[in-house]
């Protein structure tokens, strides 16, 4: 790295802060919580902290933001990204925004808890917005105090660059402070509230842009700054794109579809469950984005949620990711539908299709990667899935290790079951339920996987090595994390760095890191934060 293209002072930080210069303000900047009308945003402070700490820092993102390491560490970027300065050239707000929660409209929700500190330029002049997340009260706070808590600020934290490791679309994370404050929450909404030490991560994304931006305006029938916005994000953060015009609008909306499934293809393939995939926590960018209630898959479960507020519909469980995100997709273009008139409506609904036909031709691709296949053969793959899917679910199979461990399988159909089935033993949690009739079926269904897989005559080390590229040996299992946090809680930060370099190489062999590999302990399978999340954060 040329250390002279770095900067030495948080002042030199260059913002265009276009999306204020560009959209038009709420005129009122009292900071009392309102529904706001015609505006874009609202400019609010972040609200100064006792005594910030900082916990953890992101050096890719600090890279990608020009900031050097010496700056990171200094106490000044501590300041900063806890909230109590702004550098020269930040101006902070909160964005409205409107969004369907679990299914129903909610009105206006909006940076409740985000602080936006302005876009920054980088040297490679990329742009690149900065948001504060936990900062203080917005005028879209509505009843709750803009605060978080570290336990679920080092889930943002660590979740975020663990996505962008593993090559899913994400928004980033660049920092972690402790304020020094603590801040009160009843975890499971039982009454039982509790203090817990107050955070702020600073978040980055090329924009924060989401769905609910758009459904706002068009709820309130508000055409001219549903246009305005729709024109400002199409020049921003869409460049390749002409002019707005209605035709443009609809390669945009198709554009938001293709993204937004190859952003499920990518989960689906991890086993990352959102949790809460409102509309409001969508991002225009097919960006995952709100790291809250998620989840990662332990043992394989297309019914799984972390979700306790979600626990009885199980709208947000795994399986149903991919359809949810079309169903949202179907309201983004309920909102947009004002820009495009009448006549454009069957374009808009075809449009709508290039998300199915992206995340079914992106899922096809993405499976046959994870089971070492040349290509999708539809003829005979769809039926080797759903069998597989069968498999894992009929008995507690750990899926990351599952796939990470079929790569090690012997191609030889005539090696009997117990030989065959050796790599894959470290996947079950629960030995009894390796029964005789289930072993037989595994057996079935291994001896046809190993016909496919020869019928392609790749070679044993490019099959694994190709699969190995996929299926991530390392991800950010829930119980990880809780160790991590109950750390933290403790004002001790090294498992925070711990899993932080763990997960920046998740699809290599640690040899020195197997533990983090494991899968959950019993201990974890029913405790708070492992496998049970609330919103509360
Ligand atoms: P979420 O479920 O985290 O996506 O949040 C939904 C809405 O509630 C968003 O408008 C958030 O800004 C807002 N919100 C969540 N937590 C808080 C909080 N502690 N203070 C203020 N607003 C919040
Ligand atoms: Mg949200």
């Amino acid at each position: 790295m040329n250390l002279s293209t770095q900067i030495t002072s948080l002042d030199e930080l260059v913002f265009d802060n276009r999306f204020i210069k560009e959209l038009p303000a709420d005129p009122e900047t009292s900071n009392n919580r309102r529904q706001v009308f015609d505006a874009c945003y609202s400019f609010v402070p972040p609200t100064p902290v006792a005594h910030p700490q900082r916990v953890a820092y992101s050096r890719e993102v600090a890279h990608t933001l020009d900031l050097s390491e010496r700056l990171c560490k200094s106490d000044d970027f501590t300041e900063m990204f806890a909230g109590n300065r702004l550098s020269a050239g930040m101006q902070a707000y909160a964005t409205c925004y409107g969004g369907h929660q679990f299914g129903n409209w909610a009105g206006q929700l909006g940076d409740g808890r985000a602080i936006n500190l302005g876009d920054v330029i980088n040297r490679r002049g990329e742009r690149w917005a900065l948001q504060l997340k936990g900062a203080g009260p917005t005028p879209y706070s509505r009843n709750a105090d803009g605060l978080a808590v570290l336990r679920s600020s080092v889930r943002e934290f660590l979740c975020s660059e663990a996505m962008y490791h593993l090559g899913v679309p994400t928004t980033r994370a660049l920092s972690l402070m402790i304020t020094g404050e603590s801040v009160v929450r009843d975890m499971f909404y039982d009454g039982n509230p509790e203090a817990e030490l107050g955070a702020v991560v600073c978040r980055v994304a090329p924009s924060f842009t989401r769905f609910g931006h758009f459904q706002i305006f068009s709820a309130r029938q508000d055409i001219k700054r549903l246009k305005q916005l729709a024109d400002y994000t199409i020049r921003t953060d869409f460049p390749h794109l002409p002019t707005p015009s209605p035709a443009v609008y609809l390669s945009w909306f198709e554009e938001i579809c293709r993204r937004t499934a190859d952003m499920i293809v990518h989960w689906q393939r991890v086993g990352f469950v959102h949790g809460v995939m409102n509309t409001d926590n969508m991002s225009i960018l097919g960006l995952t984005i709100d790291y809250g209630p998620y989840g990662w898959l332990e043992n394989f479960d297309l019914n799984w949620t972390p979700n306790t507020t979600d626990a009885s519909e199980r709208r947000y469980r795994y399986g149903n990711q991919p359809a949810i995100a079309f169903w949202n997709l179907g309201q983004l273009a309920n909102a947009i539908y004002p820009l495009l008139g009448t006549q454009n409506l069957a374009s808009l609904q075809a449009a709508l299709n290039v998300y199915k036909a992206t995340f079914e031709q992106g899922w096809q691709a993405m499976m046959a990667d994870k089971l070492g296949l040349k290509a999708f053969d539809a003829a005979t793959d769809h039926a080797l899935c759903t069998e597989l899917f069968s498999l894992l679910q009929s008995v507690e199979t750990d899926m990351t290790i599952f796939y990470r461990q079929l790569a090690m399988l012997t191609l030889n159909a005539g090696a009997d079951d117990e030989e065959l089935m050796r790599p894959l033993t470290a996947a079950y949690y629960v030995p009894e339920q390796l029964t005789p009739a289930y072993l037989t079926q595994l057996g079935v269904w291994l001896r046809g996987y190993i016909k496919r897989v020869q019928a392609d005559a790749l070679p044993d080390d490019v099959r694994r090595k190709c699969m190995n590229a996929v299926n991530p040996k390392y991800v950010l299992r829930n119980y990880l994390a809780q160790l991590a946090i109950d750390k933290a809680n403790q004002h001790d930060f090294s498992m925070v760095d711990e899993l932080l370099e763990l997960l920046r190489n998740p699809y290599d062999e640690q040899p020195d890191k197997e533990a983090y590999a494991a899968k959950r302990p019993d201990w974890a399978r029913q405790r708070a934060g492992c496998s049970m999340l609330s919103c509360s954060s």
